[in-house]
């Protein structure tokens, strides 16, 4: 996950490949919940391991439930064992339950607990302050109804609320839920009012119901766990007598639809593969299937899940699409895109990304019937219209639609930091404006937020676009040895979410391959040593991971790291085939969304057209300290003096040798960090990298 302050995306131009969607943050939290709710244990297979889920799993786990985790973020396992009988439900302990800025836990939770809630057990949801400005009063009025005892803790028809025991149940008359503000009311009341069925029950939706293919989702996995709601058009609901919560025993959750819009989105405003793009990046390709194509794994047109109803938006617009068991594919059809004028009621989610590829699109797309987009995570008509005018686009917003007409030409894009407002939606969405016709890069502030639904969204994203390696914008840190360079560059990369290459690190790695394999460090086995640095990854396994460097399946950080790894080193960087042979290498670490390289060559042969190349000094006194420190609290012996002489006999060797000499790059930036500390370093280095951008 991307926790940096901001996200720059160079411009993108084609994608390729598959990518696996993480599973339903929908389907995940509903299953939670009637997991908890059934007897016995659920085997959860590829739950989402997201903010939502993490808010769901959390507040079961203090009412009582067994959670036992398994797996990675996609494709993780859950078991989870539930709240027993109606007998042990009684006795729940009193809870703060903290549901962040999760719905899908605050209202169905509210409901549950609600029903509940007996004797003196008291329950307190909470959530961020956008949570308390969601409305749940319909909710709360539908509750209220049967008879549970509601209260809220600050504004009226607001979270947080606090739940205390009903003292008994009105079953016989109906239960009237509005539909149209978030049809997640509904959806709360169905799944929690089988905790009661002591005679059928009547839910009546009061006015139109919006996002129905969310309640075909519940409705669906009610079934699932054996509770099978009678349903008399979209208005009237039963959930009959006798209705018990029986846990399927393992269940698997799709992956998410709204997350595939954003690649179904990618693969309609696709290029073609005939424009040369090159990246390192290796993409898995399926042979069977069209290499012009973008595959997404984990939903096909048959899901449970009204979002898949995207794909049809999709196509409206030109996109091909492609479906098999469990599978999509998606390739450009028609360029530009067709402008569109939709009802977007049954896809309210997807349909923010329909609002992006509408800058691609060849006239005015409207999208309607999207009030719901005002109670979601933020305001999001106000949130889409302003951050696509920022991009050149014209947008005229209503109470309920959005019409977006793209830039006139390619001179009228434009580019600009994109306010994400703490919604995972908006971040995603505008990822795909960087296949931008203008070739503008994009800055999407706060990319964490997609850990709501798609904690790797981005990587997802990078792992199936390419773009021209010299998009890929690269910083380079060159300077004499122990002047600071790995600290700041592995700091710059952590800040802007970019690769970080340790060259120093290839040149030590090939000399103690070269010692292991009984080789002197000399011009006679240049050779041989030209060799081995050429198959460091192919043949001897060479993997960074962290700090810690892999050869052969063996931990070598602390031999490559040692004084004396820096002084073979410096013998073998010597040598001009070695030199040659770790070219291709360190190019392939030019991969997006950017990188920061440290060396003594890197902004004058490896990364010449680095946009921005930093010459890194410090006094020779201050380098053999900050190394003496560094060796001493790694438990090293060393002497200063001794480090001293050392440093200079490299930097003298380093900068007199033949091939790749150390110096500063013509256009570099000189910094003498001899009295700045990293992080002041840090600063001086981002502020001209700013300065360079042109957001
Ligand atoms: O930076 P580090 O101390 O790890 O580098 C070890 C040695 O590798 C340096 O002294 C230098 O001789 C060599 N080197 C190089 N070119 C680079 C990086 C390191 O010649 N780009």
């Amino acid at each position: 996950m991307f926790s940096t302050h901001f996200l720059d995306l160079p411009p993108l131009k084609h994608a390729s490949g598959t990518v696996v969607l993480p599973g339903s943050k929908s389907i995940s939290n509903r299953v939670l919940l009637l997991a908890a709710l059934s007897q016995g244990t659920t085997l959860v297979h590829d739950l989402l391991d997201s903010d939502d889920t993490q808010v769901m799993l959390t507040a079961l786990e203090q009412l009582g439930c067994k959670i036992v985790k398994s797996g990675s973020s996609v494709g993780s396992t859950v078991e989870i064992t539930g709240l027993g009988d109606a007998n042990k439900r009684q006795y729940l302990p009193s809870a703060n339950l903290y549901m962040g800025n999760a719905g899908t836990a605050m209202r169905p939770l509210t409901a549950a607990l609600a029903l509940l809630a007996s004797g003196t057990t008291e329950f307190e949801l909470s959530g961020v302050p956008r949570m308390h400005e969601r409305p749940i009063g319909d909710l709360v009025d539908g509750l209220r109804q049967l008879g549970c005892q509601i209260d809220y803790m600050g504004q009226d028809g607001y979270p947080p609320l606090k739940i205390k025991a009903a003292t008994s149940y009105q079953l016989n008359k109906a239960i009237k839920v509005r539909g149209d503000v978030s049809s997640q009311f509904l959806t709360a009341l169905l799944l929690a009012l089988p905790l009661i069925a002591t005679q059928d029950i009547v839910i009546e939706v009061q006015g139109e119901l919006i996002s129905k293919p969310y309640i075909e989702i519940t409705l669906n996995l009610l079934a699932r766990f054996g509770i099978n709601v009678q349903r008399d058009g979209w208005q009237k609901f039963t959930i009959p007598v006798g209705s018990r919560y029986v846990s399927p025993g393992s269940i698997h959750v799709e992956a998410d639809a709204s997350s595939a819009s954003y690649f179904i989105a990618l693969g309609a405003i696709n290029t073609t593969a005939d424009d040369v793009f090159t990246s390192k990046i290796s993409i898995k390709n399926d042979s069977t299937s069209n290499s012009q194509a973008l595959r997404i794994e984990g939903v096909g047109v048959d899901s449970i899940q009204g979002d898949i109803r995207f794909v049809e938006a999709a196509q409206a617009m030109g996109a091909i699409v492609k479906s098999g068991p469990n599978h999509l594919e998606i390739s450009r059809g028609a360029w530009p895109l067709k402008a569109v004028d939709l009802d977007c009621n049954h896809i309210p989610d997807a349909a923010m990304t329909l609002a992006v590829m509408a800058l691609y699109a060849d006239g005015t797309t409207t999208l309607r019937n999207i009030a719901s987009w005002r109670v979601k995570e933020t305001d999001r008509i106000v949130a889409m219209a302003t951050e696509l005018r920022k991009l050149g686009a014209k947008v005229v917003e209503g109470a309920d639609f959005i019409s977006i007409t793209p830039p006139a030409a390619v001179s009228d894009w434009a580019t600009a930091p994109i306010h994400t407002y703490d919604d995972h939606r908006v971040a995603m969405c505008f990822s795909l404006a960087a296949f931008n016709p203008a070739g503008l890069p994009l800055r999407i502030l706060d990319p964490k937020c997609v850990a709501k639904t798609f904690p790797d969204y981005f990587e997802t994203l990078f792992s199936v676009v390419q773009t021209n390696a010299s998009a890929i914008p690269v910083i380079t840190i060159d300077g004499p040895s122990a002047s600071g360079k790995g600290s700041l560059a592995s700091n710059l990369a952590q800040q802007l979410g970019y690769h970080y290459l340790d060259s120093g690190a290839l040149y030590r790695v090939t000399a103690f391959a070269a010692l292991q394999q009984g080789l002197s460090l000399e011009a006679k086995d240049e050779v041989a040593i030209a060799a081995l640095a050429a198959n460091l990854v192919e043949k001897l396994h060479l993997r960074f991971e962290g700090d810690i460097i892999w050869l052969n399946g063996e931990d070598v950080s602390d031999d490559v790291r040692s004084e004396a790894g820096g002084m073979h080193a410096s013998l073998v960087s010597v040598l001009p085939l070695v030199r040659q042979a770790l070219i291709e290498l360190q190019h392939s670490f030019r991969a997006l969304p950017g990188l920061v390289a440290d060396g003594r060559d890197m902004g004058t042969v490896i990364f010449p057209d680095a946009a921005l190349k930093v010459f890194l000094t410090a006094s020779a006194e201050k380098r053999a300290l900050r190394r003496h420190k560094q060796l001493i609290s790694k438990g090293f012996p060393a002497i200063l003096d001794t480090l001293r002489v050392d440093l200079e006999a490299r930097d003298a060797r380093d900068s007199s040798r033949s091939v790749a000499p150390l110096k500063p790059a013509q256009d570099a930036k000189h910094l003498d960090n001899s009295d700045l500390s990293i992080e002041e370093s840090a600063n001086h280095v981002l502020n001209w990298w700013q300065g360079k951008q042109r957001f």
